[in-house]
């Protein structure tokens, strides 16, 4: 019966004795290889495979004998390294396969066991879903790292809220921040605990925002946004204010070089506004320069950007 089992396993068995000759060779392996057990019995492994010469399986082979020690063929290196094909096709491509060696003693002689499985639908499976994961990534809408909205969520909803504001004439604003000597803060921490900050200043500045409508992303490294629909200038600029304050309360320490002892936002904000400020574009170069001059006057600042 024994016998009559190993012919209906669904995986590939052979038997190798001390010398490396092929003692076993399940019905599987002969549907695969094309090679019936009468045809190899009596082969060394090299004989039948000569392919196999000075790979791996040749040299866990013979660890295998020598040191009666076990192995699986790691997968990342040689997914197909017997000939075989799905039963019944003869060329195309090889399957894909797990193999495993184990040794064992029978009398006075060792014997080896050589497994092999087909996993090809596994690894299609797991391509497919590496695929998909990739995909959905780029779809996504959240920052990894932070878990706030990410740069295209930005460009997205900034599009959408201008587009209102043209044809409502209605208010819309912008802030552009970024944390304030945050290089000295990775040399100083460490690229990890950097991340760590990013994440805190993240929460901090997206949790002072309170209308649904607000948006709170991560533009890029340490620079994050906000589009504020229906928030005029002033207004623009006191959300602004309550977010660099915010931050500054947490006090959360800085490298020595920082130009302040606790980590702290510089922000340019600019608005809407029909006749100069009127695209994505002009609106973020505003911004920009907004910021860039709270940089110059000190940082930890807020000021407000006027069209080029
Ligand atoms: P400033 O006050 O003028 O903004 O100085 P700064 O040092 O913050 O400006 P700079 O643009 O020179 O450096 C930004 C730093 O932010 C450099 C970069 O290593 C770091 N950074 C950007 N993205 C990430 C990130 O995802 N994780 C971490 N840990 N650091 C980041
Ligand atoms: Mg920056
Ligand atoms: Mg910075």
């Amino acid at each position: 019966m024994y016998g009559r089992v190993l012919g209906l396993a669904n995986l590939g068995f052979m038997v190798l004795d001390a010398d490396q000759r092929i003692v076993f060779w399940n019905q599987w392996l002969a549907s695969r290889s094309g090679m019936a057990a009468s045809r190899v019995q009596g082969l060394t492994l090299l004989e039948a495979f000569p392919a196999l010469s000075g790979r791996r399986i040749d040299q866990s082979l013979q660890s295998a004998l020598a040191n009666n020690l076990p192995s699986v063929l790691p997968q990342n290196q040689d997914r197909t390294p017997f000939p075989l094909f799905a039963a019944g096709t003869w060329g195309g491509e090889r399957i894909e396969q797990s193999v495993t060696l184990t040794p064992f003693n029978e009398g006075k002689e060792r014997f080896c066991l050589i497994e092999v499985a087909d996993v090809s639908n596994t690894v299609d499976r797991e391509r497919q879903l590496r695929g998909q994961a990739e995909a959905l990534r780029a779809q996504s809408y959240v920052d990894g790292l932070t878990g706030i909205a990410n740069r295209r969520h930005f460009d997205v909803a900034l599009d959408r809220e201008l587009r209102r504001a043209q044809r409502q004439d209605g208010a819309l604003s912008l802030l552009l921040m970024d944390i304030d000597s945050f290089k000295a803060y990775n040399d100083h921490f460490g690229h990890q605990q950097g991340d760590a900050c990013l994440t805190m200043v993240a929460e901090a500045f997206a949790s002072r925002l309170q209308r649904p409508a607000d948006l709170a992303a991560r533009y890029g490294g340490e620079e994050f946004a906000a589009v504020l629909p229906d928030t005029t200038p002033e207004q623009a600029v006191q959300h602004a204010e309550v977010i660099r304050a915010y931050v500054e309360s947490l006090k959360l320490a800085h490298a020595p070089e920082a130009a302040h002892a606790h980590v702290t936002l510089s922000i340019g904000v600019a608005s809407f506004d029909k006749e100069r400020l009127n695209d994505a574009r002009t609106l973020l170069e505003a911004a920009d320069r907004a910021l860039y001059a709270a940089k110059h006057a000190g940082r930890n600042r807020i000021v407000i950007g006027q069209p080029a």
